[in-house]
């Protein structure tokens, strides 16, 4: 009998470390009863996985995670069960896609304008194939003696709040979880300590306007919360007649103490999520 299941992980195709067939083999090894494959803003590794998938016993569920407009902390909503080839969605993905590419020539124009001798060539060169991002920004700062460590780098010129921060693109709940929805998903709150909440009135005030805007459940299991946390997310989904949900948040060799399958997420909690899926 397989009683558990990991409703939230990522692969290479972003920031996890495993390529995506693996993700499900390592889920079928730990006998999990299904396994959602969860990437940040892109379906790309979603083919390889339910390929992965066909043979074993472990189902797959194809998924996406997307950053949304919060002021405040992080809203992130995973999206379980979307069709990975909607025109739709791959046209939200697309735009968020090209928003993303401009923000690095943003930050090198803002960095130049503080008197930084530095172009997007040299960052590109530094990455060496890789996708550019913010930690190139900061080797090139380093080797041109601007700032001693990456770290003081992030603080005087590249981290959120300074001078040369540009944020990244983002949609808003409402339209994230519209895509998700036209996808044929179902859109779920992931991690709400993340959303840095203060209370657990301001925490449902959240997820109440998040109803409004088509929100169908709530991540109660993840392994940041405490068992306070996720006995109040349980209520409050209940409360709000939203499913449950829950995963690892798993990102491979990248945050190694995380592993796949826990928390223990028990199959009979999400049986409603899986049941609206067709699973
Ligand atoms: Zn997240
Ligand atoms: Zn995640």
């Amino acid at each position: 009998m397989r009683n558990f299941v990991d409703l939230h992980t990522h692969s290479a195709a972003s920031d996890g470390t495993l390529p995506p067939a693996e993700v499900v083999w390592l889920a079928e090894r730990k006998r999990l009863a299904a396994v959602a494959l969860t990437d940040h803003d892109t379906a790309d590794g979603l083919a390889e996985a339910a390929r992965a998938a066909r043979p074993l016993a472990v189902r797959f569920i194809p998924g996406i995670e997307i950053s949304a407009q919060f002021t405040g902390g992080a809203l992130h909503l995973v999206g379980l069960g979307i069709d990975p080839a909607d025109r739709g969605l791959r046209a939200v993905l697309g735009q968020l896609m090209a928003a993303r590419r401009q923000r690095n020539p943003r930050m090198i124009e803002k960095l130049r304008r503080l008197g930084v001798d530095i172009t997007m060539a040299e960052v590109r060169a530094l990455a060496g194939g890789a996708v550019v991002g913010r930690l190139h920004m900061a080797q090139v700062l380093c080797r041109k003696g601007r700032a001693r460590t990456v770290q003081e780098a992030f603080g005087r010129y590249l981290g959120c709040g300074a001078p040369a921060f540009v944020d990244k693109e983002r949609l808003t709940p409402r339209q994230a979880l519209e895509g998700i929805h036209a996808a044929g998903g179902l859109g779920v709150l992931a991690h709400p300590p993340q959303l840095n909440y203060g209370n657990l009135a301001q925490l449902e005030r959240i997820v109440r306007s998040l109803v409004r805007h088509g929100l169908d459940g709530l991540e109660v299991y993840h392994p940041d919360h405490t068992p306070d946390q996720t006995r109040w997310y349980l209520d409050l989904a209940r409360r709000l007649g939203l499913l449950v949900a829950g995963g690892s948040d798993f990102h491979g060799a990248g945050k190694p103490e995380v592993r796949l399958g826990r928390p223990k997420v028990p199959l009979a909690a999400v049986e409603q999520l899986l049941a609206k899926l067709g699973l």
